[in-house]
């Protein structure tokens, strides 16, 4: 059987692309360099590949930033105010996707959003009126060229026309339908130039097909792929991932597609569909069958079963990914601490390779009959009798017993809110930031030096509290309302956590792509989670030492410690979530015995397992998530003042199960999206304090403090001023000092500009 990858991680083994790329920004190295780099990952990655045997290799699958950013450039989707900075492509390019200040002007990125149910993030590329659909771009080609002259056939990735068109936002009276004939024809021009260089192969990619369609949708699809499809002259592989396609399978598959590609795992209904409507037989099903999103290996037996299946319906199949493997890491070849009774467990995306051709030659039978006594077979059936070290008891039993009642706070938020209101005595507007200021190097070395045994516990202790005295004094200097400790002793939010929580293993070098050239590495839940000792405590406890201002604890809630780990997938999402949530209900309750009266928990990761088909909302998700949260701090005092963060604020439809979580105060990010989140605030009653973020932090441009100002009072159009809190969009940890400290001197102007109006 032959095998398929949609995508591969191209950030490089060791993140080759995001040290290059941030060397370009910063000056430090040209143009040609960057490119340099660029191009020996992708020669890697598509030799590994080809070394594997992988019959459909991908290229175009690599970005300097983001996939959807680069196919909107190609066609010309750059707006206007990023074409008059006058900039080299690159430059222009990356001044989309992260913002420019300099002597050529000054404009803020373009917004960036989740992209789909994962913790990657896409550009969203902005239509303005007048602006001309056209091939603009050669990056596909070259690309292609550039594997062929390696001596590898590679099949062209391409976001499809119709989820870039659905993902645009129009910002003038153009809409979709207007544009899509012309971006076919762009399409249809691109192909051909592929066609003519020795392409057979084009994958385009409709992750949008897998969400609710209305009628409207499947006429645009059908309209943009009639088009494309009469004029093709490659074949084309129509590419969905992360969920069925149960709106338009039936027409998908009368479509005049050589192959389609659909998701096995996440997607629930796909094995159905294809029982109850059939595949044809002159096309090729590309099933997603490897998980593309989790780090476990293939159970094969799973796998060849709907693998006979298919052969028995008499599919065509090629065995493929069920997304990009962008979403997992690079190797486990490097991950030398962790002993192989754990790792004999996992596939990153190199050993997913292995998985597919052991897998393809096994899928060679027809029956399970045929394969008893293969060796790769049994090794794989055998990995999954046993995992070591998985059950606690003690943590089962907890689970088990809680109680309906332990997932309401008492009183009810307007009597804590008067209460609260009393205690911290803030002015109106107050003031504070997301949790972290930016680490710096010798934030990082710190930790580093810790962690390769160079320094003392006591070293790295007394490093991080002379850091936390002086982010202290510099927000009191500023004139903050609501300090934070700053999260030196964290290398990420999650990761963090997980590192002090029993159950969880960790890699060294497992980095998965987070935006641009930001990665995470997602921890691993191995078994039952329970807290060893308290987390964050010390460090919050010293910050509150040293002033006398209010000072917020910083937990992660655990709906994205678990959003953002590689979930077990040996018990329910819900069963982990509440381990850990009644992990970090002890971490809250230690802080307010210590005194921190404020306490956030940052949701960040909330709406990302968000299920994509809003009929799953509360029933898969909602219903279980939410009581989760309120597990966390149901057990505080009245006084005790809960924050709650997250980093979007695509929550229009879902407002009332924010107001859920029953949090006193929540900040979210606004900046990027015009404040239109306000508008359903205020529609729904929301009766949480809010602080929509004034500025966007992913960015190092400088807001002004007229900027906050009339930022403030958009917001007060729909916000009463009693609930009104003034902070940046999420945590500054990745900005610098000098920007960060600009940033925060004119916020707190903007405050206090307001406050005397
Ligand atoms: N408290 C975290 C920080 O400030 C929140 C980060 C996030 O939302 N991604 O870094
Ligand atoms: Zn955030």
């Amino acid at each position: 059987m032959k095998t398929s990858v949609i995508g591969f991680p191209r950030v490089g083994e060791l993140r080759e692309l995001k040290f290059a790329t941030e060397k370009y920004w910063r000056g430090d190295i040209s143009e040609k360099e960057l490119r340099d780099t660029a191009k020996d990952i992708r020669k890697k990655n598509w030799s590994i590949q080809q070394e594997k045997g992988i019959d459909f290799i991908s290229s175009n699958d690599f970005s300097f930033y983001d996939n959807l950013l680069d196919t909107a450039y190609a066609f010309n989707i750059v707006p206007k105010r990023y074409k008059e900075l006058g900039l080299s492509d690159i430059d222009t390019y990356f001044a989309m996707a992260r913002g420019y200040q300099g002597e050529k002007g000054d404009v803020k990125a373009l917004a960036m959003k989740k992209w789909f149910n994962t913790n990657y993030h896409y550009m969203v590329p902005e239509f303005d009126d007048g602006t001309e659909v056209k091939l603009a771009g050669t990056k596909a080609l070259d690309e292609y060229s550039e594997a062929k002259a390696l001596g590898i056939q590679t099949k062209t990735v391409i976001a499809g026309p119709f989820t870039l068109l659905k993902l645009t936002r129009f910002t003038g009276s153009t809409k979709a339908e207007d544009i899509a004939d012309r971006l076919a024809e762009s399409y249809i021009e691109l192909i051909l130039k592929l066609s003519e260089a020795g392409e057979e192969w084009v994958q385009l990619d409709e992750p949008y097909l897998v969400r609710d369609l209305t009628e409207e949708d499947i006429a645009l699809f059908e309209k943009l792929y009639k088009k494309i499809l009469s004029e093709k002259n490659v074949k084309i592989l129509l590419q969905t991932y992360f969920g069925d396609v149960r709106d338009i399978y039936k027409k998908l598959v009368s479509l005049d597609f050589d192959a389609v590609g659909l998701d096995f795992i996440e997607g629930i209904k796909t094995a159905e569909l294809i029982k109850e409507y059939g595949f044809p037989k002159d096309k090729i099903l590309f099933a997603g069958l490897l998980n593309g999103k989790n780090i476990w290996r293939n159970n094969y037996k799973k796998t060849l079963e709907t693998i006979f299946d298919l052969k028995a319906l008499g599919i065509n199949t090629v065995l493929s990914t069920s997304c990009s493997l962008l979403h997992v890491p690079f190797t486990l070849r490097n991950e030398s601490k962790l002993p192989q009774k754990y790792t004999e467990h996992f596939a990153f995306a190199e050993e997913k390779l292995s998985e597919l051709l052991e897998l393809s030659s096994l899928a060679n039978a027809e029956n399970f009959a045929e394969i008893a006594g293969d060796s790769e077979y049994t090794a794989n059936e055998k990995l999954f009798k046993n995992r070591p070290d998985v059950v606690i008891e003690k943590v089962q039993n907890r689970v088990s017993s809680i109680k309906e009642s332990d997932y309401t706070r008492l009183p009810v938020f307007e009597e804590r809110e008067k209460i609260q209101k009393e205690v911290f005595n803030l002015p109106l507007f107050p003031t504070t930031t997301i949790g972290s200021f930016p680490q710096t190097q010798d934030v990082k070395q710190n930790r580093s030096a810790f962690r390769k045994g160079e320094i003392t516990l006591e070293q790295y202790k007394d490093f991080n509290k002379k850091k936390i005295l002086s982010c202290v004094r510099e927000q009191e200097e500023i004139g903050l309302d609501v300090i934070v400790h700053g999260e030196y002793e964290r290398n990420d939010m999650v990761e963090y956590f997980g590192e002090h929580l029993e159950g969880y293993l960790f890699t060294e070098k497992a980095w998965v792509q987070s935006y641009g050239t930001r990665c995470v590495k997602p921890p691993i839940i191995w078994g039952d989670v329970s807290r060893r000792e308290a987390i964050t405590l010390e460090w919050s406890a010293y910050a509150k030492s040293c002033t006398d201002k209010p000072v917020k604890g910083m937990l992660t809630g655990p709906v994205t410690i678990l959003n953002w780990s590689f979930p077990r997938e040996d018990i329910s999402v819900k069963e982990s979530t509440l381990q850990i949530a009644l992990a970090i209900r002890d971490e809250v309750l230690d802080l307010e015995a210590n005194g921190i009266n404020i306490i956030q928990i940052d949701e960040a990761a909330l709406r990302e397992k968000l299920p994509l088909r809003k009929s799953d909302w509360y029933s898969q998700y909602l219903d279980w998530a939410i009581p989760a949260f309120r597990l966390v701090h149901s057990g505080v005092k009245p006084e005790t003042q809960i924050h709650t963060h997250m980093c979007y604020s695509e929550f229009t439809d879902i407002i009332p199960a924010i107001d859920n979580m029953d949090a006193d105060v929540i900040t979210f990010e606004a900046s990027r999206s015009d404040l239109l989140i306000l508008d359903s605030l205020k529609a729904n009653n929301f009766k949480t304090e809010v602080g929509p973020g004034v500025y966007d932090i992913h960015s190092p441009r400088v807001p002004s403090e007229e900027e906050i100002v009339s930022a403030l009072e958009k917001m007060l159009g729909k916000i009463d001023k009693e609930k009104l809190w003034v902070n940046p969009d999420c945590g500054l940890k990745t900005r610098g000092e000098t920007e960060t400290k600009a940033s925060l001197v004119n916020l707190v102007a903007a405050a206090k500009k307001l406050r005397n109006k």
